[in-house]
């Protein structure tokens, strides 16, 4: 695919292709990613458990804080009962019951409810009704039987609850209490909206206890409360139980709070510095929750301005309706600085254990891929032509390590029959090309030997010819000659007038005698070899001078002679007499302008042991053409148009070789000629002489020249 094209997919794809084609990238997939997915997959989980198991704490912890806040309420409850149950059992009270006026009872009242802690204690009679009060002044004649406490107390039992009242029903117990109970509402983020401006009703812990004569009769009711409106004591009590110094860690504040309705009547949760946050509000969901489906609340809730681990709890009336809350929490922040640092550090150790890890993976792939980088380079450059490219050594020692050397050796060995290959390939191509020139040699000489077949068939047929008819005509020809002498001889001087003609009568039958005798010998040269003996060749070479003299002087040749031979060699004298005169006279034909002639002899000795004579006859003539050098042994081939017979070196090569001998020359146009004879101290013949010697010679040696 093109870069274009691929460019052209969409990324995903695209990295998949990436990755697909690379094994660096495969490893560093295969390596970094179980730590790029794991490791946040890890943080997630630790994440998630360690918000859990935070939470969970938190929770439990609040848990358990409320239901300690919850006893302690209890108790501070239980205790106002047994207080007020107490004074009515106590026989000092019902003593002065039938004695004392009001005032001086109400006077009692007052320093028993100093001495309980209580904030009001009234007496009541049988019918509920206010006979006497503690808060000086006398209390409001109404009936107080429908509240549930003192029902209860007429009934006979002394009983304690907490109530919400109203500011009329405050108002009856004492002015006074209404206005402690009086609160300014404050605006608070989070609340449900109330319309009102301030909470007048009171939350009271009220308790009532039945009083009874010396002789058991019920004389009245003895009623008293505790207002919890404004009641920091209680709070701070409670808060310091549930929350004693050193048991929040980290610096949290814990806190507490009762609730009337969802305001805050008494509280330690401060606005701002040395405020409390009396006449604010809980919020829309602990309300709903707590409130308004009598549910508890444990978690986090937003509490005046900040986030607190809260639990929250419906206080009930004694008429079981949901009048109020009680509250304990403590500040989430420090906790939640706390976890976001832990949380922080195991992120940071993560990340450290992510990057040490991906560095050691990256550096451990690194020596994973090496090898396979090398060898992918090692064949981009073999292919490229660079045969001698090697992945070379390496500091992997693992089983890719060992796969780069062997790849390398590989290389190695596929080089080396490479290049054995190559030398087997130019051996097979000289062969080729030694056999073709061979074959093309051989296809020559085939080609010489078909044309020189033929030419030999024919003139084989010519000499069969030449002979018949050279032998027929010897017969007419010494007729010819004797009735010449016959003629001269019977006409005696009358014969002179025409003396002149007979003579080259007798010259010309003489010559016509000599052509039929070489014509003959050409055609039949076995029927020419003569006896052989030990001749002396300086002595036929000074014979065959005298016989060419004339010839010579002709052409005023100088002759020279360096005959040094002692061998005899065995030959039939006329015929090497023969093979000197065709020579001499050639050298003297073709030095028509004057000259010199070597003639020279020496012994033929080869690897010490001598052969016979080599003898030179050499010229200083016009040469021989180089085209002519390969043909002037053939018979019928001259030069010399009309004179030569093409026959004189042909019939000394065969006399020549007869004998096991051998003629060669050696000449250069202008330069003069030189013919060399190598003859045998010892004649050898041939197996096969019956072929004509010019066949022979033909098809079986081409001429040393
Ligand atoms: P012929 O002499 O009748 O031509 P040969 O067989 O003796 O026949 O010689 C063949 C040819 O060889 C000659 O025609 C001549 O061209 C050449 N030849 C022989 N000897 C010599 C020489 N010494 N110098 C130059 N040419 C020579």
């Amino acid at each position: 695919m093109s870069g274009d094209a691929e460019a052209r997919l969409p990324l995903p794809r695209r990295l998949a292709r990436r990755l697909g084609a690379s094994v660096r990238l495969k490893l560093l997939a295969l390596v970094l990613a179980p730590l790029l997915l794991g490791v946040p997959l890890l943080l997630g989980l630790v994440w998630t458990w360690g918000n859990e198991a935070y939470q969970r704490l938190l929770t439990f912890k609040i848990s358990s804080d409320l239901v300690t806040a919850h006893e302690y309420f209890d108790r501070v409850r239980e205790g106002v009962g047994q207080d007020v149950r107490g004074l009515a059992e106590s026989n000092r009270l019902v003593s002065r019951l039938g004695t004392a006026d009001p005032g001086e009872l109400g006077a009692l009242l007052e320093s028993l409810a100093v001495r309980h802690g209580l904030d009001f204690i009234h007496f009541l009679d049988i019918d509920g009704r206010p006979l006497a009060g503690s808060l000086g002044n006398p209390p409001l004649p109404a009936l107080r039987a429908e509240w549930p406490v003192v029902a209860a107390a007429l009934a006979g039992a002394a009983h304690t609850t907490v109530e919400r009242l109203s500011p009329q029903e405050l108002e009856r117990i004492a002015p006074s209490l209404r206005r402690r109970a009086y609160l300014p509402l404050v605006e608070t983020r989070a609340a449900a909206p109330d319309p009102r401006t301030a909470e007048e009703r009171g939350l009271v812990i009220h308790a009532a206890a039945p009083v009874y004569d010396a002789r058991r009769m019920l004389v009245g009711v003895l009623e008293g409360g505790v207002l919890l409106n404004r009641n920091l004591a209680i709070v701070d009590r409670l808060n310091a139980i549930v929350y004693r110094d050193g048991s929040l860690p980290l610096g949290s504040r814990g806190t507490a709070t009762l609730f009337l309705d969802d305001t805050r009547i008494a509280t330690n949760v401060h606005l701002f510095e040395g405020t409390r946050a009396l006449g604010t509000r809980v919020s829309r969901a602990v309300r709903e929750r707590v409130l308004e489906r009598g549910e508890v609340w444990l978690g986090t809730a937003f509490v005046v301005n900040d986030d607190y681990v809260s639990g929250y709890e419906p206080i009930v009336d004694g008429r079981g309706q949901r009048v109020g809350m009680l509250y304990v929490g403590f500040l989430e922040k420090p906790f939640r600085e706390a976890k976001a640092m832990a949380m922080g550090a195991l992120f940071l150790v993560f990340i450290g254990i992510s990057a040490a890890g991906t560095l050691f993976s990256l550096r451990w792939a690194r020596s994973v891929f090496r090898p396979i980088e090398r060898m992918n380079a090692v064949i981009a450059r073999v292919e490229g032509g660079d045969a001698g490219a090697r992945v070379g050594a390496l500091a992997s020692r693992d089983e890719l390590g060992r796969l780069a050397g062997e790849f390398d050796h590989l290389l190695d060995t596929l080089q080396a029959k490479r290049e054995e290959l190559q030398r087997w390939a130019d051996e097979l191509d000289r062969k080729v090309a030694e056999r073709t020139a061979e074959l093309s040699q051989a296809n020559e000489i085939l080609r010489r030997a078909q044309q020189q077949l033929v030419m030999s068939e024919k003139l084989a047929a010519i000499g069969e010819l030449t002979a018949g008819v050279a032998h027929e005509m010897n017969n007419p020809i010494a007729v010819i000659q004797g009735n010449l002498d016959v003629l001269r001889d019977i006409l005696g001087p009358a014969a002179d007038p025409v003396r002149q003609e007979i003579r080259l009568i007798h010259q010309q039958t003489d010559r016509i005698r000599q052509i039929v005798t070489k014509l003959l010998q050409f055609a039949r040269p076995g029927e020419f070899a003569g006896y052989t003996e030990k001749v002396d060749v300086n002595v036929v070479v000074s014979d065959c001078l005298v016989l060419t003299r004339h010839h010579l002087e002709r052409s005023a040749v100088k002759v020279e002679m360096r005959l040094s031979a002692v061998t005899a060699v065995e030959i039939n004298r006329s015929e090497l007499q023969q093979v000197l005169i065709n020579l001499i006279v050639n050298a003297a034909q073709a030095m028509t302008e004057g000259g010199t002639l070597t003639l020279a002899s020496e012994d033929w000795v080869e690897a010490e042991v001598v052969c016979g004579v080599r003898l030179r006859v050499r010229d200083t003539g016009h040469g021989i053409a180089p085209e002519n050098l390969s043909s002037i042994f053939d018979p019928f081939f001259t030069t010399k148009k009309g004179s030569g017979t093409g026959l004189g070196l042909s019939i000394s090569y065969t006399i020549v070789e007869r004998y096991g001998g051998r003629i060669t020359v050696d000449s250069a146009p202008g330069a003069g000629t030189e013919f060399v004879l190598h003859l045998r101290r010892d004649a050898q013949y041939e197996e096969a002489p019956s072929a004509p010697g010019f066949l022979k010679r033909w098809t079986v040696d081409t001429p040393r020249v």
